[in-house]
């Protein structure tokens, strides 16, 4: 079983292995068809594969349910450059190609392997003749819902027509339906199973503890000089004192264009050269700065948090947060940019309390604008709050803050083995909030 699926693989898509462990006992398990499949695995991780390979090794099509004509092009063009059979219906198509397609798709041996539509295209009533037929002539292999946290109120993206998508599950009785996302969090996921129907599926969810990375936390006003400071920091992490010459770089995040500014011309100044990053440099200039870090020309990107989607380094060794996340989630994300090729990394907070009363402000701000724009509550918007939060505790605590970042994604506390500041000394944590306890009271 294995070296045929190997064999595919190899064939297909030209790739020498599974990229991990759990790429491969998902694709085996989609094969295996007997249970739906639920998989939550981040960015980048290869979850596409986990159908697409067994959909090319069945006899019939897979549907495969993404959110975005972009993203399904993107898939459809590489899945063509590999010889792949697939195609997308969609509101752009050209009523000739469309009407091509549904011709193969009603012809007794249909060539096409991969079928990706929008979620309002596989609802609406002119598809509904031919997914019935396909459906009751057993040539519908697998359900794929890509990007399956849309479904989810609490998710970031919601899309109310992927709510269809369970009504849709109900009618295709003995398909397999694979749910895939990159959104962890416990409510989530379980929205998820719930929404689409899925029965007790097999999950398949990338364990959230990274043991490589180091976290930490730092209150920002004790610090006589937080730039020392900081440029300390970037030294240590990127072996800067040390006589060996290991490559590798870092990520400071700011919360604003003038921050950004500031604290690479602070760390430039003391000798690391760092180059800002935000939405108010020229487009070209912002491409510049990246690819100057991408090859290492530049060590240090100081950066608002529009860096780093898509950004897929291996040997960044730091993540420094000068100002607090939005939320939990999204410094989980933010801050594991660090690490990728699997080797020792810093994640570090500078914490500040002033910090925190402005981030508290703007976002209790932008969930008033968008409730007073759509007149009513929500309880989504209790999210918002409540992860900021989340955040805050984070910095706050006297804790593990592994555990604190498992907890928070619904996961078993991972053995931290001293992979964090409160694991390794926890007086000093203790000391230092005591001293934040002080200076605020005077
Ligand atoms: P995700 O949907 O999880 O964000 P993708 O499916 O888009 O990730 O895959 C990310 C990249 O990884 C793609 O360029 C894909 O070709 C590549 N990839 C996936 N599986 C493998 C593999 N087994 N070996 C090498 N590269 C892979
Ligand atoms: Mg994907």
């Amino acid at each position: 079983m294995t070296t045929s699926l190997k064999e595919a693989l190899k064939t297909h898509f030209g790739f020498d292995g599974f990229r991990t462990k759990l790429q491969q006992d998902v694709v085996e398990a989609v094969i295996r068809g007997d249970r739906d499949v639920f998989v939550c695995m981040p960015t980048g991780a290869g979850k596409s594969l986990c159908y697409q390979l067994p959909a090319v090794m069945a006899e019939g099509i897979t549907l495969v349910i993404s959110p975005l004509i972009a993203l399904i092009q993107d898939q459809v063009d590489r899945l063509k450059d590999l010889n792949i059979p697939a195609c997308s219906i969609n509101s752009k198509l050209p009523a000739g190609e469309r009407r091509l397609i549904l011709a193969d798709l009603e012809s007794s041996s249909p060539r096409l392997k991969l079928l990706y539509i929008t979620p309002e295209m596989v609802a609406s009533p002119s598809f509904q003749p031919c997914l019935s037929g396909l459906c009751s002539r057993g040539l519908l292999s697998y359900l794929a819902v890509d990007e399956a946290h849309c479904v989810s109120q609490w998710g970031h993206d919601f899309r109310p027509d992927y709510l269809k998508l369970g009504d849709l599950r109900a009618r295709l009785p003995g398909v397999p339906c694979l749910a895939l996302t990159a959104t962890a969090p416990k409510n989530v996921q379980e929205d998820i199973v719930k929404s689409l129907r899925l029965c007790s599926p097999l999950s398949f969810v990338t364990p959230v503890f990274r043991g490589n990375l180091q976290y930490d936390v730092i209150f920002r006003e004790l610090l006589p000089n937080p730039y020392v400071h900081l440029h300390a920091f970037v030294k240590k992490a990127l072996g800067l004192d040390s006589r060996s010459n290991a490559q590798g770089c870092g990520i400071v995040y700011c919360r604003t264009r003038e921050g950004c500014e500031t604290v690479a011309y602070q760390l430039t100044k003391l000798g690391v050269l760092a180059k800002a990053y935000h939405a108010g440099l020229k487009a070209g200039d912002r491409t510049e700065v990246q690819s100057e870090w991408m090859q290492g020309k530049v060590l240090v990107i100081v950066a608002t948090i529009s860096f780093g989607m898509g950004v897929d380094k291996a040997n960044v060794r730091f993540v420094a947060h000068w100002n607090l996340a939005k939320s939990l989630a999204s410094y989980y994300q933010e801050s594991g940019r660090a690490g990728r090729d699997g080797l020792p990394s810093s994640c570090r907070t500078y914490y500040s309390p002033k910090d925190k009363e402005q981030i508290n402000f703007l976002i209790r701000q932008e969930v008033t604008r968008k409730q007073e724009k759509r007149g009513s509550a929500k309880e989504s918007d209790k999210t918002a709050i409540t992860d900021f939060e989340a955040m805050v505790s984070f910095c706050e605590q006297e804790g593990c803050r592994h555990a604190t970042i498992s907890k928070f994604f619904g996961d078993k506390k991972p053995n931290c083995a001293g992979a964090c500041d409160y694991c390794r000394d926890p007086k000093a944590v203790r000391a230092q909030l005591e001293r934040a306890a002080t200076l605020s009271t005077k």
